[in-house]
């Protein structure tokens, strides 16, 4: 019989009733350290005071009234964004998904008004995630998330990830943009190097194509600053955000320059909820702590400290991993034992990871994670490896 859940999900047993900081309390009342943040969601752990304040005011005052009014929170949050990034313009979402289906929309639309209708294909990479709308997975195009999902919606062709010979030989008269992630997270921390994001910025100028940014993981201060494309030096066209920046309240965004946006005129999209009072005020509260300079040389700080006892953990464990990937404190450890075992020890050691493709395991901790939950995470990793270790003897 199926269960009242639709059985999508390939859940670990556990179930939490109780979240402080990085730490979560299991309905036996066991105690775990979180790694994964609810996959880079609790970017300031659980219950932060100031997000606790944030929501509870609003929430006495109004929950939500609809785009068909002017929503002060929802320009808040759009006026910080903007200040802050390349953006000139936000439209608030629920989700990484729909701001994926806005950032097509979008291109599709520029090159409509533009009057070239014809530029419709959005060049994408192997290994990407998007989400999982029909738009999102075609973007992607992976067999595990296309299979009997078909037909698929047109328009998106995938590359090798990171080869810019391939990428400029597809470009052609029909290309719109190109739809990338700065840091693979889904795909197993894969990055581009700074130098090859500047390549990709020249490529797109030169052919005139637009250049869209999926930030939705490893934006929001996740690698060290506010977003990953600013340690290149470059700015993308649009980005979709979503994730860190509600903070555990559902929050996306698509961020685009004025030129980008030029399409999406009043009537051109639309959401019942999205950039509702309380999402907004929740995500203000986000943005300001976590792009504040100070807070992002914490974040730093507590990456190097994180990386070199990663090393350290990699030349003690050659049977189980391989090397340390990602910036910041989006980290994966990429593995030699299957990382899904890995996960499992780890969960052994009461310790929350995330596996993710390519035999990467995601290391996505609070970006205000104490440097005693730190030491105390590299341990019980440790002590997860040994595990692997003594069963594989
Ligand atoms: C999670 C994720 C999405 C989808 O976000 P949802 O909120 O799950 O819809 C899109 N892109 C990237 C890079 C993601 O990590």
């Amino acid at each position: 019989m199926i269960s009242s859940v639709l059985p999508t999900y390939n859940r670990a047993p556990m179930a939490f009733t109780k979240g402080e900081g990085s730490w979560l309390t299991a309905e036996d009342g066991s105690r775990y350290l979180d790694l994964g943040a609810g996959i880079a969601v609790n970017a300031l752990g659980h219950a932060h005071p100031a997000l606790v304040e944030a929501i509870s005011t609003q929430a006495a005052k109004l929950w939500h009234v609809s785009n068909l009014y002017r929503i002060p929170e929802q320009e808040a949050l759009a006026d910080l964004l903007v200040e802050k990034t390349f953006a000139d313009t936000v439209f608030f979402t629920n989700s990484g998904t729909e701001a994926a289906e806005l950032a097509v929309k979008m291109v599709r639309k520029y090159w409509y008004e533009k009057g070239q209708p014809e530029r419709i294909e959005i060049l994408t990479f192997d290994g990407a995630f998007h989400g999982r709308s029909t738009a999102a997975i075609a973007a992607a195009g992976s067999e595990k998330m296309v299979k009997g999902f078909g037909p698929l919606m047109p328009g998106f062709r995938q590359l090798p990830f990171g080869d810019h010979e391939a990428l400029a030989a597809a470009i052609s008269a029909r290309t719109a943009a190109v739809m990338v992630e700065p840091i693979q997270g889904e795909g197993g921390i894969r990055s581009l190097s700074d130098g090859c994001l500047k390549g990709l910025r020249d490529l797109c100028d030169e052919h005139g194509v637009l250049l869209v940014f999926d930030e939705v993981q490893c934006g929001m201060g996740r690698t060290g600053r506010l977003f990953a494309h600013e340690w290149a030096g470059i700015t993308p066209d649009i980005m979709m955000v979503a994730k860190g920046i509600g903070g555990g309240f559902p929050l996306g965004a698509v961020l685009a320059t004025e030129a980008a946006a030029a399409g999406m005129v009043a009537g051109t999209h639309g959401s019942t909820y999205g950039g509702n009072p309380l999402g907004c005020a929740v995500g203000a509260a986000v943005t300001r702590i976590v792009s504040d300079d100070a807070f992002l040389a914490e974040v730093n700080r507590k990456a190097g400290l994180f990386r070199q006892g990663l090393e350290g953990l990699v030349a003690a464990h050659p049977q189980v991993f391989e090397g340390v990937r990602g910036q910041g404190l989006m980290l994966g450890l990429k593995c030699v034992a299957a990382n899904t075992e890995v996960v499992k020890a780890a969960y052994a050691e009461h310790l929350l990871t995330v596996p993710a493709a390519d035999n990467a395991l995601r290391l996505l901790p609070a970006l205000n994670i104490p440097d005693a939950d730190i030491a105390e995470a590299l341990k019980r990793l440790d002590a997860a490896a040994a595990r692997i270790e003594s069963h594989g003897q």
